[in-house]
């Protein structure tokens, strides 16, 4: 007899544990990052998205909920890979003008991920019929989407510091 299919479900699930996993390091990482920034409106945007993060993590509690599964997390290679370029930008440039530009670039790649995760995740949960899951998941990108763009404006003003200060 063949092997049982593996589903879109299956695959819904596995992703689910990816993001929720992910969100959890993020949420470790938030408070080093702003720690670690120069200027205060950054330090302002870690420490605001990190708010957000704790509310993801909760939504995804939810959608496991949703479907009766235990909210468990499995290693994304991913995410530990972004968090350790984030950590070595701040011990290599600890002190040094380019610093919040480096944080900025790290914190951008992880949310350009977690869009990408949570744009997947929406169009399955719609395959699937799985229309408040998808809702909940909205809410998320949408708080991503515009953490994204903070951060952008952010980046744009640390550039414009380093060209004043040459
Ligand atoms: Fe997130
Ligand atoms: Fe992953
Ligand atoms: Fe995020």
């Amino acid at each position: 007899m063949a092997a049982k299919q593996k589903t879109l479900e299956d695959l819904f699930l596995e992703t689910l544990k990816d993001i929720y996993f992910a969100e959890k390091k993020i949420l470790v990482a938030l408070p080093k990052m702003a720690k670690a920034a120069n200027s205060d409106e950054l330090r302002a945007a870690f420490e605001k998205h990190e708010a957000e993060t704790q509310g993801q993590v909760e939504r995804l509690e939810q959608v496991f909920e949703m479907m009766d599964k235990p909210a468990r997390g499995k290693t994304c290679p991913a995410i530990l890979g972004l968090v350790e370029e984030g950590q070595e930008v701040m011990k290599d440039f600890k002190g040094h003008e380019a610093l919040d530009a480096g944080l900025l670039a790290g914190a951008q790649a992880v949310e350009h991920y977690e869009i990408s995760r949570y744009g997947t995740l929406i169009a399955w949960a719609n395959q699937l019929g799985m229309t408040d899951a998808a809702a909940l998941l909205e809410e998320t990108l949408a708080e991503e989407k515009n953490t994204d763009k903070a951060l952008t404006k952010l980046a744009e003003a640390s550039l414009n510091q380093i060209a004043e200060a040459a």
